[in-house]
């Protein structure tokens, strides 16, 4: 079994982790990219979402490298993406591609026993003892975590940077070297030792850099190809950006769903505008957007893929919610056709408006 995974952010140094930790055969697809865009553009359906099509092109590109099995998480909730897996699997078996699925759901949809015979089809491969399988799945959890750490810790500092370029240098060559570590211990000190040399940095504490909250929906945040990497961008320009959806957000999530202590920030935030949940992360964009006004933001930028239902709704709403607090928010909509120079041309604009509002504001205070 040659398992592979499609990318999501900063999944795939977890992924490694996780299964050079487990001692078995990975093929990790290249990083997304043109061609994976281009690949899954051109066998899926015309109007189905962005993620679907890059996800397409990531399974061909591991295909193409020896991978037979497709490890990947599944939802039941109201949005295309409840029916990613049967899709997928089918549109792949018609280009003649014998591919294995793992979809790994939540228990309450496919049930414990379930979801625990597909977690033994995986770990099953592997020849490590019960105990050190739990400790590999720490430490992947602990490199998710550590990555996802580093990079909000940059994107946040890049605006304060004494040294333009130091957050995405530390950011780029983190990511870079990490993908050089053989074992998850390895991984995690070399992430322990970049996360140090971040909080090291010298940084201007007197400057007020502008500060832009990213919101949307989930795979084209985190995903830096699919949103034509604005991150990077922004860290270009010294804007400091915070996001809030990220993988390791995500797994808390997903575990204390259950319970209903998930992101309660955030619900309490959405409470005003869209106190319910309507498939995709239309009510986490819509906290996001209010409590990035309370944290003092000075605008947000919404991105969600062409057709994506849930955040259809939710740019309704955030005009609302801009009206209200005199708050600025964007929205960017990407898609195979979306072009590079348009899209810097829509974030210049907004970066130079919200400069404009701080001049403003300072004239008459
Ligand atoms: S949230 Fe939007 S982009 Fe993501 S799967 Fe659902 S419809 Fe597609």
């Amino acid at each position: 079994m040659k398992i592979t995974a499609p990318h999501l952010g900063n999944v795939y140094l977890a992924a490694k982790a996780l299964f050079d930790g487990l001692e078995i055969d990975y093929i990790m697809p290249p990083l997304s990219n043109k061609e994976a865009l281009e690949i899954g553009s051109l066998y899926s359906p015309e109007e189905m979402c962005l993620p679907f099509k890059i996800m397409i092109g990531n399974y061909i590109q591991a295909i193409e490298k020896g991978a037979d099995t497709v490890i990947i998480t599944g939802s039941c909730g109201p949005c295309r993406f409840g029916e990613y897996c049967e899709l997928q699997i089918n549109l792949l078996k018609k280009l003649k591609y014998n591919l294995d699925f793992i979809v790994i759901d939540a228990p309450r949809d496919i049930g414990i026993k379930e979801l625990y015979n597909r977690i033994n089809k995986l770990s099953s491969q592997s020849s490590k003892s019960k105990y050190q399988k739990l400790k590999v799945l720490t430490d992947a959890k602990k490199v998710i975590n550590l990555i996802d750490e580093i990079e909000s810790e940059a994107h946040y500092l890049a605006g304060y940077e004494k040294v333009n370029g130091q957050c995405k240098r530390i950011l780029n060559s983190c990511k870079k070297e990490a993908l050089k570590c053989n074992s998850p211990k390895e991984m995690i000190n070399l992430l322990e030792g970049y996360k140090d040399s971040l909080s090291s940095i010298e940084i201007d504490k007197d400057k007020n850099p502008i500060k832009i909250a990213i919101i949307g929906e989930i795979y084209t945040v985190i995903e830096p190809f699919s949103n034509l990497y604005i991150e990077d961008k922004l860290m270009d320009y010294g804007v400091t950006t915070s996001r809030k959806l990220t993988p390791s957000w995500w797994v808390k999530d997903m575990i204390l769903v259950p319970t209903k202590l998930n992101s309660l920030d955030i619900k309490k935030g959405a409470k005003e505008y869209l106190n319910l949940g309507i498939g995709g992360h239309a009510r986490e964009c819509i906290g996001e957007a209010v409590l990035a006004y309370e944290e003092g933001f000075d605008g947000a930028i919404q991105i969600f893929p062409m057709g994506c239902m849930p955040e259809i709704v939710s740019k309704a709403i955030l005009p609302t919610i801009s009206k209200d607090k005199d708050f600025p928010i964007m929205s960017l909509v990407v898609d195979e056709m979306t072009g590079e120079a348009g899209l810097v041309t829509r974030i210049e604009a907004f970066v130079d408006l919200l400069e404009r509002r701080r001049r403003y504001a300072l004239s008459w205070s």
